[in-house]
């Protein structure tokens, strides 16, 4: 596979997945319809490696070369030579199926084209390429820099052979796959999302604090961070696209989004990335 790689959409996944490659030597071509993104998504990178470096993790000198070795592009006819194109664009089906036909036009046919979604069906987007062999989920973790683990979903079509190419690349990015078939929510969401929709139900039923919510699950199970805290980090607007997903994919009402959660997304109460959700930042 040609040691370039293509990361489309320079939110908080994408950053964090440029950053990632480029750390391990790839070249990497980072394009986001938003060019405030991308500015803000290299600041990010710079910031991130500086506390790398910091800690001990990398070496400081490094850091220059890492982001040189980052390339802003204009539009997907920057991604022509990759051999990988990771996207992770905003969780929205009809945006990725379009994003994925724009790829399999722009994208030279001998590349794997990979998606970061947390809960869209892998077999779903790749159907609508003409290369759907080499469609396959790569779902990160956030923040991508700290998370060991990469689920790995390969839909009905996907070969083997690209099963084993991203799986190699997971191993060469030093973190550890973890292999799902395509069903909505895939493993790790599947199992987190309606654990911090009940968070939300407790909430909105006045039952208890966001605070002591989270103190709840944070001291009484060992979770590193409580539900709320974490969904205000997913970003609110994620989660919701996440549930939706699920309780569309099984009609299982068990997935209902609760109604507080609809109505901050409404609001614009997204979570960290825009300065309020459970908490303020
Ligand atoms: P985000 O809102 O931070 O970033 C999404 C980016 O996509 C934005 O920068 C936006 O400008 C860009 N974008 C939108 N339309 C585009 C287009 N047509 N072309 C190019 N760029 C476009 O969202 P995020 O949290 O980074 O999520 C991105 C993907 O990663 C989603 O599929 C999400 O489900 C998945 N994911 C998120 C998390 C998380 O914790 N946030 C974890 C794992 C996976």
């Amino acid at each position: 596979m040609s040691n370039m790689v293509g990361v489309l959409g320079a939110g908080q996944m994408g950053n964090g997945i440029a950053h990632v490659f480029a750390q391990r030597e790839y070249e990497v071509r980072l394009y986001d319809v938003f060019p405030a993104q991308i500015e803000k998504a290299l600041k990010t990178i710079e910031k991130n490696l500086g506390r790398q470096a910091e800690k001990g993790l990398i070496p400081a000198e490094s850091v220059p070369a890492i982001l040189g070795r980052i390339t802003v592009v204009k539009d997907l006819s920057g991604f022509a030579d990759c051999g990988l194109v990771i996207e992770a664009a905003t969780e929205n089906e009809t945006l990725k199926l379009d994003l994925f036909r724009k790829l399999d036009e722009a994208v030279n046919p001998g590349a794997i084209l990979a998606t970061n979604t947390s809960s869209i069906p892998i077999t779903k987007i790749a159907a609508a390429t003409k290369r759907p062999d080499k469609v396959i989920g790569m779902h990160f973790m956030n923040p991508v820099p700290v998370m060991q683990l990469v689920e790995v979903i390969r839909g009905l079509a996907t070969s083997d052979a690209t099963f084993q190419t991203v799986a190699g690349l997971v191993e060469k990015l030093g973190k550890t796959m973890a292999v799902s078939q395509d069903y909505p929510g895939f493993i790790v969401n599947r199992v987190l999302m309606p654990m911090i929709n009940e968070a939300i139900f407790v909430l909105y039923e006045g039952i208890a604090t966001a605070e002591d919510i989270d103190k709840g699950m944070k001291l009484g199970t060992n979770h590193p961070m409580g539900p709320l805290a974490l969904a205000d980090l997913i970003g609110l607007d994620t989660v919701l696209a996440i549930l939706t997903v699920m309780y569309d994919g099984f009609k299982d009402p068990k997935f209902r989004p609760c109604p507080l959660l609809v109505k901050m997304v409404n609001a614009g109460y997204l979570g960290k990335k825009s300065g309020r959700g459970f908490y303020q930042y």
